[in-house]
Protein backbone atom coordinates (compact mmCIF):
# COMPACT_ATOMS: atom_id res chain seq x y z
CA UNK A 1 0.00 0.00 0.00
CA UNK A 2 2.73 2.30 0.77
CA UNK A 3 4.05 2.10 -2.89
CA UNK A 4 0.57 2.64 -4.08
CA UNK A 5 0.58 6.02 -2.43
CA UNK A 6 3.72 7.21 -3.28
CA UNK A 7 3.04 6.40 -6.94
CA UNK A 8 -0.08 8.34 -6.14
CA UNK A 9 1.31 11.09 -4.87
CA UNK A 10 3.42 11.30 -7.93
CA UNK A 11 0.19 11.57 -10.03
CA UNK A 12 -1.76 13.60 -7.88
CA UNK A 13 0.74 16.30 -9.11
CA UNK A 14 -0.62 15.55 -12.66
CA UNK A 15 -4.15 15.48 -11.59
CA UNK A 16 -3.45 18.62 -9.75
CA UNK A 17 -1.93 20.29 -12.45
CA UNK A 18 -4.73 19.18 -15.32
CA UNK A 19 -7.22 19.93 -12.77
CA UNK A 20 -5.58 23.59 -12.93
CA UNK A 21 -6.04 23.40 -16.54
CA UNK A 22 -9.36 22.37 -16.79
CA UNK A 23 -10.50 25.49 -15.09
CA UNK A 24 -8.54 27.87 -16.88
CA UNK A 25 -10.08 25.90 -19.83
CA UNK A 26 -13.59 26.15 -18.52
CA UNK A 27 -13.07 29.86 -17.61
CA UNK A 28 -11.55 30.82 -21.02
CA UNK A 29 -14.69 28.57 -23.38
CA UNK A 30 -17.38 28.76 -20.80
CA UNK A 31 -19.88 29.74 -23.66
CA UNK A 32 -19.00 26.79 -26.17
CA UNK A 33 -19.14 24.41 -22.92
CA UNK A 34 -22.47 25.76 -22.26
CA UNK A 35 -24.51 24.50 -25.50
CA UNK A 36 -22.50 21.48 -26.09
CA UNK A 37 -23.73 18.56 -23.95
CA UNK A 38 -20.79 16.15 -24.39
CA UNK A 39 -18.70 18.78 -23.34
CA UNK A 40 -20.11 19.08 -20.03
CA UNK A 41 -20.14 15.80 -19.47
CA UNK A 42 -16.93 14.97 -20.36
CA UNK A 43 -15.01 17.42 -18.47
CA UNK A 44 -17.37 16.90 -15.52
CA UNK A 45 -16.51 13.12 -15.76
CA UNK A 46 -13.07 14.01 -15.48
CA UNK A 47 -13.32 17.10 -12.84
CA UNK A 48 -14.86 14.37 -10.28
CA UNK A 49 -12.15 11.34 -11.46
CA UNK A 50 -9.85 14.01 -10.30
CA UNK A 51 -11.43 15.43 -7.36
CA UNK A 52 -12.31 11.63 -5.71
CA UNK A 53 -9.03 10.61 -6.61
CA UNK A 54 -6.88 13.65 -4.44
CA UNK A 55 -10.39 13.38 -1.38
CA UNK A 56 -9.03 9.34 -1.65
CA UNK A 57 -5.40 9.99 -1.79
CA UNK A 58 -5.53 12.04 1.23
CA UNK A 59 -8.09 8.97 2.84
CA UNK A 60 -5.03 6.65 1.52
CA UNK A 61 -7.62 4.61 -0.11
CA UNK A 62 -8.74 3.33 3.80
CA UNK A 63 -5.14 1.27 3.22
CA UNK A 64 -7.19 -0.90 1.29
CA UNK A 65 -5.39 -1.98 -2.42
CA UNK A 66 -8.35 -2.98 -3.67
CA UNK A 67 -10.48 0.55 -3.17
CA UNK A 68 -7.62 2.22 -4.89
CA UNK A 69 -7.91 -0.33 -7.61
CA UNK A 70 -11.77 -0.37 -7.86
CA UNK A 71 -11.21 3.26 -8.11
CA UNK A 72 -8.88 3.13 -11.12
CA UNK A 73 -11.70 0.68 -12.69
CA UNK A 74 -14.54 3.31 -12.28
CA UNK A 75 -11.83 5.98 -13.48
CA UNK A 76 -11.30 3.86 -16.85
CA UNK A 77 -14.64 3.08 -17.09
CA UNK A 78 -16.06 6.92 -17.23
CA UNK A 79 -12.77 7.75 -19.57
CA UNK A 80 -14.31 4.97 -21.45
CA UNK A 81 -17.62 6.23 -21.91
CA UNK A 82 -15.96 9.34 -23.67
CA UNK A 83 -13.78 7.77 -26.13
CA UNK A 84 -14.98 7.75 -28.78
CA UNK A 85 -15.84 11.80 -28.30
CA UNK A 86 -15.81 13.41 -31.12
CA UNK A 87 -14.73 16.48 -29.14
CA UNK A 88 -10.94 17.02 -29.54
CA UNK A 89 -9.72 18.15 -26.18
CA UNK A 90 -12.15 15.75 -24.71
CA UNK A 91 -10.63 13.02 -26.85
CA UNK A 92 -7.02 13.77 -26.33
CA UNK A 93 -7.57 14.08 -22.38
CA UNK A 94 -9.53 11.13 -22.26
CA UNK A 95 -6.78 8.77 -23.79
CA UNK A 96 -4.20 10.46 -22.23
CA UNK A 97 -5.69 9.98 -18.52
CA UNK A 98 -6.60 6.46 -19.94
CA UNK A 99 -3.31 5.29 -20.82
CA UNK A 100 -1.87 7.69 -17.19
CA UNK A 101 -4.20 5.34 -15.17
CA UNK A 102 -3.10 1.88 -17.32
CA UNK A 103 0.76 2.71 -16.93
CA UNK A 104 -0.06 3.33 -13.11
CA UNK A 105 -1.85 0.07 -12.75
CA UNK A 106 0.60 -1.61 -14.61
CA UNK A 107 3.40 -0.38 -12.82
CA UNK A 108 1.48 -0.97 -9.50
CA UNK A 109 1.55 -4.61 -10.21
CA UNK A 110 5.40 -4.72 -12.02
CA UNK A 111 6.20 -6.51 -8.55
CA UNK A 112 3.42 -9.37 -9.12
CA UNK A 113 4.43 -12.67 -10.61
CA UNK A 114 3.92 -12.66 -14.60
CA UNK A 115 0.36 -14.12 -14.97
CA UNK A 116 -1.13 -11.86 -12.63
CA UNK A 117 0.58 -8.76 -14.62
CA UNK A 118 -0.39 -10.03 -18.14
CA UNK A 119 -3.99 -10.13 -16.14
CA UNK A 120 -3.91 -6.82 -14.81
CA UNK A 121 -2.87 -5.71 -18.48
CA UNK A 122 -5.69 -7.37 -19.81
CA UNK A 123 -8.14 -6.36 -17.14
CA UNK A 124 -7.57 -2.08 -18.22
CA UNK A 125 -8.69 -3.09 -21.45
CA UNK A 126 -12.04 -4.35 -20.25
CA UNK A 127 -13.19 -0.95 -19.62
CA UNK A 128 -12.47 0.64 -23.18
CA UNK A 129 -14.03 -3.17 -24.14
CA UNK A 130 -17.08 -2.76 -22.57
CA UNK A 131 -18.01 0.52 -23.93
CA UNK A 132 -17.10 0.12 -27.07
CA UNK A 133 -19.75 -3.14 -27.06
CA UNK A 134 -22.03 -1.02 -25.23
CA UNK A 135 -21.38 1.99 -28.51
CA UNK A 136 -21.50 -0.55 -31.10
CA UNK A 137 -24.77 -2.14 -29.52
CA UNK A 138 -26.26 1.69 -29.71
CA UNK A 139 -24.92 2.04 -33.32
CA UNK A 140 -22.51 4.91 -32.47
CA UNK A 141 -19.58 3.01 -33.28
CA UNK A 142 -18.35 3.27 -36.75
CA UNK A 143 -15.54 0.87 -37.95
CA UNK A 144 -12.72 3.79 -38.03
CA UNK A 145 -13.50 3.76 -34.08
CA UNK A 146 -13.08 -0.35 -34.16
CA UNK A 147 -9.79 0.01 -36.08
CA UNK A 148 -8.52 2.97 -33.27
CA UNK A 149 -9.55 0.77 -30.55
CA UNK A 150 -7.26 -1.94 -32.38
CA UNK A 151 -4.75 0.59 -32.47
CA UNK A 152 -4.93 2.11 -28.99
CA UNK A 153 -4.79 -1.43 -27.51
CA UNK A 154 -1.91 -2.53 -29.44
CA UNK A 155 -0.26 1.35 -28.16
CA UNK A 156 -1.35 0.04 -24.47
CA UNK A 157 -0.13 -3.35 -25.30
CA UNK A 158 3.61 -1.84 -26.41
CA UNK A 159 3.76 0.43 -23.35
CA UNK A 160 2.51 -2.87 -20.75
CA UNK A 161 5.29 -4.46 -22.68
CA UNK A 162 8.28 -1.70 -22.50
CA UNK A 163 7.48 -1.13 -18.63
CA UNK A 164 7.44 -4.85 -18.34
CA UNK A 165 10.57 -5.20 -19.84
CA UNK A 166 12.09 -2.79 -17.51
CA UNK A 167 11.00 -4.40 -14.83
CA UNK A 168 12.32 -7.74 -15.78
CA UNK A 169 15.44 -6.25 -16.09
CA UNK A 170 14.84 -4.54 -12.73
CA UNK A 171 13.80 -7.57 -11.18
CA UNK A 172 16.76 -9.66 -12.59
CA UNK A 173 18.61 -6.93 -11.19
CA UNK A 174 16.71 -7.59 -7.87
CA UNK A 175 17.33 -11.25 -8.26
CA UNK A 176 20.74 -10.66 -8.63
CA UNK A 177 20.94 -8.74 -5.74
CA UNK A 178 19.07 -10.83 -3.45
CA UNK A 179 21.16 -13.83 -5.33
CA UNK A 180 24.51 -11.64 -3.98
CA UNK A 181 23.60 -10.52 -0.47
CA UNK A 182 22.22 -14.35 -0.39
CA UNK A 183 26.02 -15.68 -1.20
CA UNK A 184 27.22 -12.67 0.92
CA UNK A 185 24.89 -13.86 3.38
CA UNK A 186 25.99 -17.56 3.35
CA UNK A 187 29.75 -16.43 3.23
CA UNK A 188 29.35 -14.34 6.26
CA UNK A 189 27.87 -16.94 8.19
CA UNK A 190 30.26 -19.63 6.76
CA UNK A 191 32.94 -16.60 8.42
CA UNK A 192 31.17 -16.89 11.39
CA UNK A 193 31.41 -20.30 11.66
CA UNK A 194 35.13 -20.30 11.43
CA UNK A 195 35.37 -17.22 13.46
CA UNK A 196 33.41 -19.53 16.06
CA UNK A 197 35.61 -22.47 14.69
CA UNK A 198 38.65 -20.35 15.56
CA UNK A 199 37.57 -19.19 18.37
CA UNK A 200 36.87 -22.41 19.60
CA UNK A 201 40.55 -24.20 18.37
CA UNK A 202 42.09 -20.96 19.95
CA UNK A 203 40.15 -21.99 23.67
CA UNK A 204 41.34 -25.67 23.19
CA UNK A 205 44.67 -24.73 22.64
CA UNK A 206 44.19 -22.44 25.42
CA UNK A 207 43.13 -25.17 27.92
CA UNK A 208 45.84 -27.28 26.42
CA UNK A 209 48.66 -24.99 26.79
CA UNK A 210 47.37 -24.75 30.87
CA UNK A 211 47.28 -27.93 30.68
CA UNK A 212 51.30 -28.70 29.85
CA UNK A 213 52.43 -25.72 32.25
CA UNK A 214 50.19 -27.78 34.69
CA UNK A 215 51.98 -31.10 33.65
CA UNK A 216 55.13 -29.72 33.11
CA UNK A 217 54.85 -27.71 36.49
CA UNK A 218 54.22 -31.43 37.92
CA UNK A 219 57.29 -33.33 36.33
CA UNK A 220 59.69 -30.32 37.46
CA UNK A 221 58.60 -31.34 40.63
CA UNK A 222 58.60 -34.80 40.73
CA UNK A 223 61.82 -34.67 38.68
CA UNK A 224 63.51 -32.47 41.90
CA UNK A 225 61.70 -34.81 43.93
CA UNK A 226 62.75 -38.37 42.70
CA UNK A 227 66.24 -36.70 42.60
CA UNK A 228 66.15 -35.81 46.53
CA UNK A 229 64.82 -39.43 47.13
CA UNK A 230 67.47 -41.00 44.51
CA UNK A 231 70.19 -38.78 46.61
CA UNK A 232 69.13 -39.93 49.57
CA UNK A 233 68.61 -43.63 48.58
CA UNK A 234 72.04 -43.73 47.76
CA UNK A 235 73.17 -42.00 51.07
CA UNK A 236 71.28 -44.29 53.29
CA UNK A 237 73.04 -46.79 51.47
CA UNK A 238 76.34 -45.50 51.84
CA UNK A 239 76.62 -43.49 55.44
CA UNK A 240 75.55 -44.86 58.89
CA UNK A 241 76.42 -41.46 60.54
CA UNK A 242 72.99 -39.77 61.17
CA UNK A 243 74.28 -36.01 61.45
CA UNK A 244 75.64 -36.49 57.68
CA UNK A 245 72.11 -37.39 56.79
CA UNK A 246 70.30 -34.76 58.62
CA UNK A 247 72.65 -32.03 56.77
CA UNK A 248 71.75 -33.92 53.63
CA UNK A 249 68.18 -34.08 54.28
CA UNK A 250 67.55 -30.47 55.29
CA UNK A 251 70.09 -29.09 52.39
CA UNK A 252 68.37 -31.27 49.40
CA UNK A 253 64.64 -29.97 50.73
CA UNK A 254 66.05 -26.56 50.56
CA UNK A 255 67.54 -27.09 47.22
CA UNK A 256 64.73 -28.64 45.22
CA UNK A 257 61.69 -28.00 47.46
CA UNK A 258 62.34 -24.05 47.17
CA UNK A 259 61.63 -23.29 50.94
CA UNK A 260 63.17 -20.77 53.01
CA UNK A 261 64.12 -22.94 56.02
CA UNK A 262 64.28 -26.82 57.36
CA UNK A 263 64.22 -28.16 60.11
CA UNK A 264 65.33 -31.88 61.63
CA UNK A 265 64.68 -33.25 65.09
CA UNK A 266 65.52 -36.85 65.78
CA UNK A 267 65.56 -38.78 69.05
CA UNK A 268 68.16 -41.40 69.29
CA UNK A 269 66.61 -43.83 71.31
CA UNK A 270 70.02 -46.03 71.97
CA UNK A 271 72.09 -42.65 72.86
CA UNK A 272 68.68 -41.40 74.52
CA UNK A 273 69.79 -37.82 72.59
CA UNK A 274 68.03 -35.45 71.29
CA UNK A 275 69.75 -34.36 67.38
CA UNK A 276 68.91 -31.01 65.94
CA UNK A 277 69.74 -29.83 62.29
CA UNK A 278 68.68 -26.34 60.73
CA UNK A 279 69.10 -24.80 57.53
CA UNK A 280 68.00 -21.70 56.16
CA UNK A 281 68.32 -18.72 54.07
CA UNK A 282 68.16 -16.25 56.73
CA UNK A 283 70.44 -15.07 58.88
CA UNK A 284 69.23 -15.84 61.93
CA UNK A 285 69.80 -19.01 64.29
CA UNK A 286 66.95 -21.18 63.61
CA UNK A 287 68.54 -23.93 65.37
CA UNK A 288 68.42 -22.54 68.68
CA UNK A 289 64.50 -20.98 68.51
CA UNK A 290 64.16 -24.59 67.78
CA UNK A 291 65.77 -25.95 70.95
CA UNK A 292 64.71 -23.46 73.38
CA UNK A 293 61.11 -24.35 71.90
CA UNK A 294 61.92 -28.04 72.58
CA UNK A 295 62.98 -27.35 76.01
CA UNK A 296 59.97 -25.10 76.93
CA UNK A 297 57.84 -28.18 75.59
CA UNK A 298 56.12 -25.83 73.04
CA UNK A 299 56.70 -28.56 70.64
CA UNK A 300 55.39 -31.76 72.81
CA UNK A 301 52.32 -31.14 70.80
CA UNK A 302 53.38 -32.07 67.60
CA UNK A 303 55.34 -35.07 69.33
CA UNK A 304 52.77 -36.62 70.37
CA UNK A 305 50.01 -35.95 66.73
CA UNK A 306 50.56 -38.48 64.70
CA UNK A 307 49.43 -36.56 61.70
CA UNK A 308 51.30 -34.16 59.02
CA UNK A 309 50.34 -30.69 60.13
CA UNK A 310 50.28 -27.64 57.46
CA UNK A 311 49.14 -24.54 58.33
CA UNK A 312 49.10 -22.25 54.87
CA UNK A 313 48.58 -18.72 56.79
CA UNK A 314 51.13 -19.16 59.27
CA UNK A 315 50.86 -16.49 62.55
CA UNK A 316 54.40 -16.54 64.07
CA UNK A 317 52.91 -15.58 67.61
CA UNK A 318 51.41 -19.48 67.00
CA UNK A 319 55.03 -20.61 67.01
CA UNK A 320 57.65 -19.90 69.34
CA UNK A 321 60.49 -21.22 67.16
CA UNK A 322 59.35 -18.80 64.42
CA UNK A 323 61.36 -15.59 65.36
CA UNK A 324 62.83 -12.80 62.89
CA UNK A 325 61.70 -14.32 59.95
CA UNK A 326 58.98 -14.36 57.55
CA UNK A 327 56.78 -17.38 57.18
CA UNK A 328 53.64 -17.85 55.21
CA UNK A 329 53.33 -21.57 55.27
CA UNK A 330 54.83 -24.03 57.25
CA UNK A 331 54.53 -27.98 57.64
CA UNK A 332 55.38 -30.26 60.35
CA UNK A 333 55.89 -34.13 59.39
CA UNK A 334 56.20 -36.15 62.02
CA UNK A 335 58.73 -39.11 62.35
CA UNK A 336 57.33 -42.41 63.32
CA UNK A 337 58.80 -45.31 64.03
CA UNK A 338 57.23 -48.34 65.96
CA UNK A 339 54.09 -46.78 66.14
CA UNK A 340 55.75 -43.75 68.55
CA UNK A 341 57.19 -40.42 67.11
CA UNK A 342 60.66 -40.15 66.94
CA UNK A 343 61.22 -36.77 65.70
CA UNK A 344 60.23 -34.22 63.44
CA UNK A 345 60.64 -32.67 59.75
CA UNK A 346 59.69 -28.73 59.75
CA UNK A 347 59.74 -27.06 57.16
CA UNK A 348 58.76 -22.97 56.02
CA UNK A 349 58.15 -20.84 52.69
CA UNK A 350 57.61 -17.33 53.41
CA UNK A 351 54.29 -17.24 51.24
CA UNK A 352 51.05 -18.44 52.09
CA UNK A 353 49.55 -21.28 50.65
CA UNK A 354 52.65 -22.73 49.54
CA UNK A 355 51.90 -26.13 50.60
CA UNK A 356 49.99 -28.02 48.71
CA UNK A 357 48.31 -31.85 48.91
CA UNK A 358 51.28 -33.03 46.33
CA UNK A 359 54.02 -32.16 49.03
CA UNK A 360 52.60 -33.82 51.89
CA UNK A 361 53.04 -37.07 49.53
CA UNK A 362 56.62 -36.44 48.92
CA UNK A 363 57.29 -34.93 52.71
CA UNK A 364 56.04 -38.19 53.89
CA UNK A 365 58.05 -40.50 51.41
CA UNK A 366 61.15 -38.66 52.89
CA UNK A 367 60.37 -39.36 56.21
CA UNK A 368 60.10 -43.11 55.50
CA UNK A 369 63.55 -42.86 54.14
CA UNK A 370 64.69 -40.82 56.85
CA UNK A 371 63.33 -43.81 58.97
CA UNK A 372 65.03 -46.89 56.80
CA UNK A 373 68.02 -44.32 57.43
CA UNK A 374 67.69 -44.29 61.42
CA UNK A 375 67.06 -47.85 61.38
CA UNK A 376 70.18 -48.80 59.71
CA UNK A 377 71.88 -46.25 62.05
CA UNK A 378 70.70 -47.63 64.99
CA UNK A 379 71.39 -51.72 63.83
CA UNK A 380 74.68 -50.62 62.91
CA UNK A 381 74.87 -49.00 66.33
CA UNK A 382 73.40 -51.94 68.06
CA UNK A 383 76.09 -54.37 65.96
CA UNK A 384 78.67 -52.10 66.98
CA UNK A 385 77.90 -52.48 70.93
CA UNK A 386 77.44 -56.37 70.26
CA UNK A 387 80.92 -55.94 68.99
CA UNK A 388 82.51 -54.35 71.56
CA UNK A 389 80.73 -54.33 74.49
CA UNK A 390 80.08 -57.48 76.68
CA UNK A 391 76.47 -58.75 77.09
CA UNK A 392 76.09 -59.72 80.39
CA UNK A 393 77.85 -56.17 82.14
CA UNK A 394 77.12 -53.51 79.13
CA UNK A 395 81.13 -52.90 79.92
CA UNK A 396 84.09 -52.67 76.98
CA UNK A 397 84.91 -56.62 76.26
CA UNK A 398 88.58 -57.77 76.61
CA UNK A 399 89.75 -57.31 72.96
CA UNK A 400 87.81 -53.84 72.78
CA UNK A 401 89.39 -52.96 75.79
CA UNK A 402 92.47 -53.30 74.80
CA UNK A 403 92.43 -51.11 71.82
CA UNK A 404 90.77 -48.68 73.43
CA UNK A 405 93.80 -48.32 76.12
CA UNK A 406 96.48 -48.70 73.50
CA UNK A 407 94.83 -45.98 71.86
CA UNK A 408 94.79 -43.62 75.15
CA UNK A 409 98.15 -44.67 75.74
CA UNK A 410 99.26 -43.14 72.47
CA UNK A 411 97.38 -39.68 72.82
CA UNK A 412 99.31 -39.55 76.68
CA UNK A 413 102.69 -41.07 76.46
CA UNK A 414 104.21 -37.83 75.29
CA UNK A 415 103.11 -35.24 78.18
CA UNK A 416 99.54 -36.84 79.82
CA UNK A 417 98.32 -39.19 82.68
CA UNK A 418 96.52 -42.14 83.53
CA UNK A 419 95.62 -44.88 85.81
CA UNK A 420 94.90 -48.57 85.04
CA UNK A 421 92.91 -50.67 88.06
CA UNK A 422 92.40 -54.06 87.53
CA UNK A 423 89.98 -56.14 90.60
CA UNK A 424 88.74 -59.43 90.75
CA UNK A 425 85.61 -60.54 92.77
CA UNK A 426 87.36 -63.02 95.74
CA UNK A 427 85.74 -66.64 96.02
CA UNK A 428 83.67 -65.92 93.11
CA UNK A 429 83.57 -69.98 92.41
CA UNK A 430 81.80 -70.34 95.98
CA UNK A 431 79.25 -67.77 95.07
CA UNK A 432 78.15 -69.70 92.46
CA UNK A 433 78.68 -72.79 93.91
CA UNK A 434 76.11 -71.26 96.91
CA UNK A 435 73.68 -69.57 95.24
CA UNK A 436 73.31 -70.68 91.38
CA UNK A 437 75.04 -69.24 88.59
CA UNK A 438 72.01 -66.85 87.97
CA UNK A 439 72.88 -65.70 91.29
CA UNK A 440 76.77 -65.26 90.31
CA UNK A 441 75.29 -63.17 86.72
CA UNK A 442 73.46 -60.45 89.06
CA UNK A 443 76.82 -60.32 90.98
CA UNK A 444 78.75 -59.32 88.19
CA UNK A 445 75.87 -57.16 86.83
CA UNK A 446 76.13 -54.77 90.07
CA UNK A 447 79.84 -55.09 90.05
CA UNK A 448 79.63 -53.35 86.42
CA UNK A 449 77.20 -51.12 87.12
CA UNK A 450 79.02 -49.53 89.80
CA UNK A 451 82.49 -49.42 87.70
CA UNK A 452 80.51 -48.00 84.86
CA UNK A 453 79.63 -45.28 86.92
CA UNK A 454 83.19 -44.53 88.10
CA UNK A 455 84.74 -44.62 84.67
CA UNK A 456 82.03 -41.97 83.69
CA UNK A 457 82.02 -39.80 86.38
CA UNK A 458 86.20 -39.40 85.57
CA UNK A 459 85.95 -39.44 81.77
CA UNK A 460 87.17 -43.13 81.98
CA UNK A 461 86.46 -46.14 80.47
CA UNK A 462 85.65 -50.02 81.96
CA UNK A 463 85.60 -53.05 80.60
CA UNK A 464 85.40 -57.05 82.00
CA UNK A 465 88.88 -58.51 81.41
CA UNK A 466 87.43 -61.63 82.02
CA UNK A 467 85.00 -64.11 84.24
CA UNK A 468 84.99 -62.17 87.19
CA UNK A 469 87.54 -59.65 86.72
CA UNK A 470 87.06 -55.91 85.24
CA UNK A 471 89.71 -53.13 84.18
CA UNK A 472 89.05 -49.03 85.11
CA UNK A 473 91.11 -46.57 82.66
CA UNK A 474 90.96 -43.20 84.52
CA UNK A 475 92.83 -40.38 82.44
CA UNK A 476 94.71 -37.50 83.80
CA UNK A 477 94.50 -39.88 86.94
CA UNK A 478 97.40 -40.39 89.17
CA UNK A 479 98.16 -43.05 91.40
CA UNK A 480 97.48 -40.95 94.64
CA UNK A 481 94.21 -39.77 93.13
CA UNK A 482 92.97 -42.93 91.99
CA UNK A 483 93.61 -44.74 95.24
CA UNK A 484 91.61 -42.50 96.71
CA UNK A 485 88.97 -42.94 94.31
CA UNK A 486 89.55 -46.93 94.62
CA UNK A 487 89.31 -46.43 97.82
CA UNK A 488 85.22 -45.32 97.83
CA UNK A 489 84.37 -47.61 95.26
CA UNK A 490 85.37 -50.60 96.64
CA UNK A 491 83.46 -49.54 99.98
CA UNK A 492 80.74 -49.09 97.66
CA UNK A 493 81.41 -52.25 96.53
CA UNK A 494 81.96 -54.24 99.81
CA UNK A 495 78.41 -52.54 101.02
CA UNK A 496 75.95 -53.17 98.38
CA UNK A 497 73.12 -55.45 99.02
CA UNK A 498 72.78 -58.53 97.13
CA UNK A 499 69.77 -60.36 97.49
CA UNK A 500 69.17 -64.13 97.38
CA UNK A 501 65.88 -65.51 97.06
CA UNK A 502 64.50 -61.99 98.24
CA UNK A 503 65.26 -63.04 101.96
CA UNK A 504 68.70 -63.47 101.95
CA UNK A 505 71.73 -60.85 101.93
CA UNK A 506 74.94 -61.60 100.00
CA UNK A 507 77.98 -59.28 100.32
CA UNK A 508 80.54 -59.73 97.61
CA UNK A 509 84.25 -58.24 98.09
CA UNK A 510 87.05 -57.73 95.62
CA UNK A 511 90.64 -57.66 95.18
CA UNK A 512 91.83 -54.63 93.55
CA UNK A 513 95.08 -53.68 91.89
CA UNK A 514 96.44 -49.93 90.57
CA UNK A 515 99.00 -48.64 88.84
CA UNK A 516 99.71 -45.32 86.87
CA UNK A 517 101.46 -44.13 84.13
CA UNK A 518 104.03 -42.26 83.50
CA UNK A 519 104.82 -43.19 87.41
CA UNK A 520 105.15 -46.80 85.69
CA UNK A 521 104.40 -48.64 82.59
CA UNK A 522 106.04 -48.50 79.26
CA UNK A 523 102.92 -49.23 77.52
CA UNK A 524 99.65 -50.67 77.74
CA UNK A 525 100.40 -54.06 77.80
CA UNK A 526 102.74 -53.38 80.65
CA UNK A 527 100.83 -51.06 82.44
CA UNK A 528 98.16 -53.85 82.44
CA UNK A 529 100.45 -56.54 83.72
CA UNK A 530 101.53 -54.45 86.61
CA UNK A 531 97.82 -53.45 87.17
CA UNK A 532 97.37 -57.52 87.28
CA UNK A 533 100.52 -57.81 89.55
CA UNK A 534 98.74 -55.65 91.81
CA UNK A 535 95.63 -57.07 92.07
CA UNK A 536 97.53 -60.39 92.45
CA UNK A 537 99.52 -59.02 95.55
CA UNK A 538 95.71 -58.27 96.82
CA UNK A 539 94.67 -61.70 96.50
CA UNK A 540 97.97 -63.41 98.22
CA UNK A 541 97.68 -60.78 100.73
CA UNK A 542 94.23 -61.71 101.97
CA UNK A 543 92.60 -60.66 99.27
CA UNK A 544 89.53 -57.21 99.86
CA UNK A 545 92.30 -55.37 99.45
CA UNK A 546 93.70 -52.44 97.18
CA UNK A 547 97.76 -53.23 95.96
CA UNK A 548 99.41 -49.75 94.86
CA UNK A 549 101.91 -50.49 92.29
CA UNK A 550 105.83 -49.68 93.15
CA UNK A 551 109.02 -50.92 92.43
CA UNK A 552 108.86 -53.97 94.73
CA UNK A 553 104.68 -53.93 95.45
CA UNK A 554 104.31 -52.97 98.87
CA UNK A 555 101.28 -54.22 99.92
CA UNK A 556 98.91 -50.68 100.67
CA UNK A 557 97.69 -50.72 104.25
P1 LIG B 1 89.68 -65.93 93.81
O1 LIG B 1 89.32 -65.22 95.03
O2 LIG B 1 91.03 -66.53 93.88
O3 LIG B 1 89.52 -65.12 92.64
O4 LIG B 1 88.68 -67.14 93.79
P2 LIG B 1 87.63 -67.38 92.72
O5 LIG B 1 86.76 -68.48 93.11
O6 LIG B 1 86.93 -66.09 92.45
O7 LIG B 1 88.43 -67.71 91.46
P3 LIG B 1 88.34 -68.84 90.38
O8 LIG B 1 89.15 -68.47 89.23
O9 LIG B 1 88.67 -70.12 91.05
O10 LIG B 1 86.84 -68.92 90.02
C1 LIG B 1 86.22 -67.97 89.13
C2 LIG B 1 84.82 -68.40 88.90
O11 LIG B 1 84.06 -67.44 88.32
C3 LIG B 1 84.81 -69.64 88.02
C4 LIG B 1 83.67 -69.38 87.07
O12 LIG B 1 82.69 -70.39 87.11
C5 LIG B 1 83.05 -68.11 87.56
N1 LIG B 1 82.59 -67.34 86.49
C6 LIG B 1 83.33 -66.84 85.48
N2 LIG B 1 82.50 -66.12 84.62
C7 LIG B 1 81.23 -66.21 85.13
C8 LIG B 1 79.98 -65.69 84.73
O13 LIG B 1 79.84 -65.01 83.71
N3 LIG B 1 78.92 -65.94 85.52
C9 LIG B 1 78.98 -66.68 86.65
N4 LIG B 1 77.92 -66.87 87.38
N5 LIG B 1 80.16 -67.17 87.02
C10 LIG B 1 81.29 -66.95 86.30
MG1 LIG C 1 87.92 -64.49 91.76
MG1 LIG D 1 89.37 -64.65 88.43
Amino acid sequence: MERILRYEKKYLTVYTSNLCILIAYIVLFFNDIKEEQMFVSGITIIVIMYISTIILYNLKFFNNKHVFVFLKVINLFSLGLMFFSNIIFILVTVILNYILICVELILVFSQEDSRKRNTMFLFTLVPIMMCSIVMWLTKDLYTIHLLFLIQFSVILFGIYKIIDLNGDEMREKIADGIKLWESSQRSNQELLLTQYEVKAAYQQMEYQKKDMEQTNKTLNRITSEMYIQNELLRYIGSTLELDQLMDLVTDSIIGAIGVDTCSLIIHNIELDKYYFKTKTNYNVDVEVQLKNAFVNGDLSKYFAEKKPHIDSFVDNTDYPFIQDRPVGSLIIIPLIRNNSIYGLLISEHAVAGFFEETNLQFFQSIATQINIAVNNASLYTRMEEMATKDGLSGLYNRRHFQIMLIDLFDKIKEDGAMSVVMFDIDKFKNVNDTYGHLFGDEAIKMVSRITQRYAQSYDGFAGRYGGEEFVLVLPDHGLQETVEIMKEMHDELKKEPLYYNRDRLVYINVSIGVTAYPDFGVNAEDLLNRADNAMYYSKEHGRGKITVDSTNLNEYN
